[in-house]
């Protein structure tokens, strides 16, 4: 049993001061107080937010995050984005998979991020290596601290009805017997702070006939997996959907897929009145990566009219272009501002703080969506918490609710000093224990394979 102490922090909806935590040995919080003093000599923190889940990542992007901000003659968008991300790909062996991924879970650990649910569907370089390929991501996880959700994902048409693969492609293909195996070969190995799930790339890229198997396979394992997918990112992609099925995409997984709170649809981005309210209703988390999706061009989700109706969201980087929770939680916040000619847009019905309520809905939703026990500092709940620095100038003139809001809208530069992950401090003033090596692995391989893709094009 540990006892840790901060001098205020965001407890369920309240700021509480003077807070103690008891942390028992498996990482759960056993106890939780406010109006304690630590005795003399032992530390007390200052303000302390639960850790935020990061529920959407593909870890390798991260290497070639910033590579694809020109323009060449014709289209630049999502569909150009992706040809390059392919190339990037193709330099991905376990060993480059688990130095990237290394790299990035630390600095997810000091961007605030507890938690990440891996989208992971590079299972094979130049032959199949799913094994080792899914081992790369856990001993990443395993070296950083950080808590996975691995979500090793199926992928086996390169259109709606079942198209065949294209030849960038074949890095992500399983048959879907291979894929059930995978999973249960994997189970055992998702233990401790680590969760196993099940994702289906898109309905682009799963035959409708495959995706009963594949649940079957998870639920045998384990009833309440997560199970994801990347559902409506692109107006191509429903168009595509419409002329494949006469139904919006998230229209027919609502109609032929048993979605409900263990479902995560990740990009729900273009949604109808019937589709956000169908997926409030089924309290599945909508998975939102606001830079990425601004980056990529992709479009704006509803948040208003989903939240407002009760729905559930949490954040993710997925493509990495930017790792940092209060930019994509900013981002969120702006677009819709920006959209309506309006401020605070998403907060609670009746009013409050903005990054408040940003931050403690994206943490519960995130949690759910990762189904890991974390998203809020109560006891049950495991310890994943940030510390930030009160002392930084952000927060000079706040106060109580007012320090999210600063930390979300006016926090430059990054004022988070200290992260705990199950009971364990993996960021110590700022710092990995192993950042040094971890930065310096990276950039050696990932300038490699920049200097061979412009050496090959
Ligand atoms: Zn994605």
């Amino acid at each position: 049993m540990q006892k840790h102490y901060f001098s205020e922090g965001l407890v369920g909806g309240d700021w509480l001061f003077d807070i103690c935590i008891d942390v028992a040995s498996d990482g759960l919080i056993t106890k939780l107080e406010s109006g304690v003093t630590p005795p003399a000599g032992v530390r007390q923190h200052s303000a302390v937010l639960p850790a935020m889940p990061n529920l959407h990542s593909h870890a390798f992007q991260r290497g070639f995050a910033g590579l694809a901000e020109f323009r060449e003659a014709g289209a630049s968008d999502f569909w150009s984005w992706r040809s390059a991300m392919y190339h990037f790909a193709r330099h991905m062996t376990p060993k480059a998979a688990e130095v990237i991924a290394s790299a990035l879970y630390v600095e997810m650990l000091k961007a605030g991020y507890s938690a990440v649910g891996e989208f992971h569907y590079l299972h094979n370089a130049d032959q199949d290596q799913s094994l080792a390929m899914s081992e790369a991501i856990i001993g990443a996880a395993e070296k950083t601290g950080i808590a996975l959700t691995h979500l090793p994902v199926l992928y086996q048409a390169s259109d709606f009805g079942g198209e065949e693969p294209l030849s960038g492609q074949a890095p992500f293909l399983h048959t879907t017997d291979d894929f059930c195996r995978l999973l249960q070969v994997l189970k055992p190995r998702l233990t401790g702070r680590h969760r196993l799930g099940l994702t289906f790339h898109s309905l682009r890229a799963v035959p409708e006939e495959s995706f009963a198997s594949a649940i079957d396979a998870i639920e045998t394992l384990d009833m309440k997996a997560p199970i994801h997918i990347h559902i409506a990112e692109q107006t191509r992609e429903v168009n595509a959907c419409m002329d494949w099925a006469d139904m919006r995409p998230v229209e027919w997984l609502l109609k032929n897929q048993p979605v409900d709170e263990r479902w995560c649809l990740v990009h729900a981005t273009h949604v109808v009145e019937e589709e956000w309210r169908g997926m409030a209703d089924r309290g599945c988390v909508v998975g939102l990566c606001p830079t990425t999706e601004a980056n990529l061009g992709d479009g704006l989700f509803p948040a208003h009219e989903f939240l407002k109706v009760g729905g559930r969201f949490g954040i993710g980087s997925d493509s990495h272009i930017s790792v940092d929770a209060r930019e994509e939680l900013r981002l969120l916040e702006y677009g819709q501002r920006l959209a309506r000619q309006a401020r605070t847009v998403l907060t609670a019905r009746e009013g409050g703080h903005t990054g408040e309520h940003l931050w403690r809905q994206a943490a519960v939703g995130g949690a759910q969506a990762l189904a890991q026990p974390i998203g809020e500092l109560a006891v049950g709940k495991r310890a994943d918490l940030i510390v930030l620095d009160r002392r930084a100038p952000m927060f000079a003139g706040s106060a109580y609710s007012q320090i999210v809001d600063s930390f979300i809208f006016a926090g430059q530069p990054n004022p988070i000093t200290d992260v705990m992950v199950a009971g364990q401090w993996v960021i110590t003033d700022g710092k990995h224990a192993r950042e040094e090596e971890v930065f310096a692995e990276y950039s050696e391989l990932v300038g490699r394979i920049s200097r061979s893709m412009e050496e090959g094009a």
